[in-house]
């Protein structure tokens, strides 16, 4: 058996290695077992742990933040763009809705122009657009997106959780993964007050956004712009293009009476985009969104905190640039998203890799067996040499873009999945990793419960179960 250590936590682990020596408690070592355990508490690892704890798995969530739901919450990524998503989402939001103000269905009050170069979206009390306008982008029809209050968002993701029994470890950093061949046995984690645990589950899903696990037991990644040759997709560069999409730090804004306004920050910040997209609730509150702040590239080459603290220092510059707009004259900076908006970092090779091709294809044109989500975003490559790109109409992606390449008992369902770079660029929204989750869970408690490899599941049963093959959206 191998212990595969991810070089990025080698600090922390010395760290805390040397600290154990000093203190006795920290050497405390908890050892748990599981059916299914699911890594990283976003999007994707809420549907993950949601579906296999209702399926009947012991399911163990771990997630580094202080609150579920990843770049959804922690990163104030709010903001549910218009497009298909499965039946977990619909009932996050009946959660919120029956909580009173902390959803709404956002239609769009002012639109990007030169002179005024952002968009704002928020509820407003006479609205007649309900959840089902929501659900599609590509075609005709009304489009709307749904947003929501980070913090009612974790809230209801942990009601439901704990509902279906599910163990949730927060601040809790996984660290290493202990694999024979291609199975993953156990992983290493770090929680609260340096505490290490062993986690030995029959099923493990990797939902970590940037594929942390997967690259620990050993999967082969990809990263940055894929050359054409790659996957034949026509949009894609002919020459190696080192590119990301960029990085944001979002930050909330309140109306008050008299506001505090923001000085521009002292010294160089360097040239970030003149643009946002503001959304909210109601107008009392909202979250600016400063899409192109920081490059995707710097979060690779600098490291984590290094990225943040450039980030934090434009947040500052672009809250300067913003405050002077008509729209935003009676508001103040309240907060910082505690975590990085990160759109795009390493994905896995799976054992299918969905592309532009699936995309172009939509489901009237794709052959696959298993699909199991569907999507109708724009190829958005923002901050990485881009812009929109519509697609014409939902396509679906299948089971196996969730399995890496060879492995017995791993999934991965975040953003790391088995995409092209221009395909993640499409599907990456937070509903599709919901949905990404959801079949990930299911799949993996299937595995657990009958002991079979991720890739031998019942997989017309999953497809069925899922809704989502061959299903033509409203707005196809
Ligand atoms: C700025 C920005 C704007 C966006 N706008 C929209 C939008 O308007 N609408 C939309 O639908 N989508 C939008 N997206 C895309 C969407 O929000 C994300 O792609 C999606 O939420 C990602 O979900 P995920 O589950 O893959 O990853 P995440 O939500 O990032 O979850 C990963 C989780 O894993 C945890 N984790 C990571 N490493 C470890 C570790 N070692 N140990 C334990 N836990 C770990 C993280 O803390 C995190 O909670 C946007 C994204 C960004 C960055």
């Amino acid at each position: 058996m191998k212990t595969r250590l991810h070089l990025r936590y080698l600090p922390a682990v010395i760290a805390v290695l040397l600290a154990g020596s000093l203190s006795p408690a920290a050497e405390e070592s908890e050892r748990a077992v599981c059916d299914v355990c699911v890594v990283g508490g976003g999007s994707g690892g809420f549907g993950a742990a949601l579906a296999a704890g209702r399926a009947g798995a012991k399911v163990i969530l771990v997630e580094k933040q202080a609150a579920l739901g990843g770049t959804s919450t922690s990163a104030f990524v709010t903001n549910w763009e218009p497009g298909p998503g499965c039946s977990f989402a619909r009932e996050l939001y009946g959660h919120l809705k029956a909580k009173g103000d902390t959803v709404a269905i956002a239609p769009r009050v002012h639109r990007y122009q030169s002179n005024e170069p952002y968009g704002l979206s928020y509820g407003t009390p006479k609205s007649d657009l309900t959840y089902d306008d929501t659900l599609h982008r590509a075609g005709k029809g009304r489009k709307c997106s749904v947003v929501m209050k980070p913090e009612a968002l974790a809230g209801a993701m942990g009601a439901m959780l704990k509902t279906a029994g599910v163990r949730i470890l927060l601040k809790t950093t996984f660290q290493t993964a202990e694999t024979s061949g291609r199975t993953v046995r156990s992983i290493r984690t770090i929680g609260p007050g340096g505490r290490s645990a062993t986690i030995v589950a029959k099923v493990f899903i990797d939902s970590t956004g940037g594929a942390h696990l997967c690259r620990a037991a050993g999967c082969e990644t990809m990263l940055g712009a894929d050359l054409r040759s790659r996957f034949d997709e026509p949009s894609a560069p002919e020459k190696s293009a080192r590119v990301l999409n960029a990085i944001s730090l979002c930050y909330r804004i309140r109306r008050v009476p008299e506001p505090r306004r923001t000085e521009a920050p002292s010294g160089e910040v360097g040239a970030f985009g003149k643009t946002a997209f503001v959304s909210g609730v109601s107008d009392r509150e909202l979250i600016v969104n400063p899409l192109g702040l920081v490059a995707g590239v710097v979060l690779i080459d600098k490291g984590y905190p290094q990225t943040m603290a450039l980030a934090r220092r434009r947040v500052g510059a672009h809250w300067h640039w913003l405050q002077r707009y008509p729209h935003f004259k009676g508001y103040e900076l309240k907060d910082i998203a505690p975590m990085l908006g990160i759109r795009e970092s390493y994905r896995t090779v799976t054992e299918y890799i969905l592309t532009q091709g699936d995309l172009v294809a939509g489901l009237a044109g794709q052959k696959h067996t298993d699909i199991i989500a569907i999507a109708d975003h724009p190829m958005d490559t923002h901050g990485a040499g881009g812009g929109l790109r519509n697609v014409r109409a939902a396509y679906g992606i299948p089971y196996r873009c969730l399995i890496p390449k060879g492995y017995d008992n791993l999934l991965v369902a975040c953003r790391g999945a088995g995409f092209s770079h221009l395909a993640a660029s499409s599907c990456r929204l937070s509903r599709t990793m919901i949905a990404l989750g959801h079949a990930a869970g299911a799949a993996a408690a299937e595995a657990a419960r009958d002991g079979k490899n991720v890739r031998k599941i019942d997989i017309a049963r999953l497809v069925s179960a899922m809704g989502a093959g061959k299903k033509p959206t409203k707005g196809k």
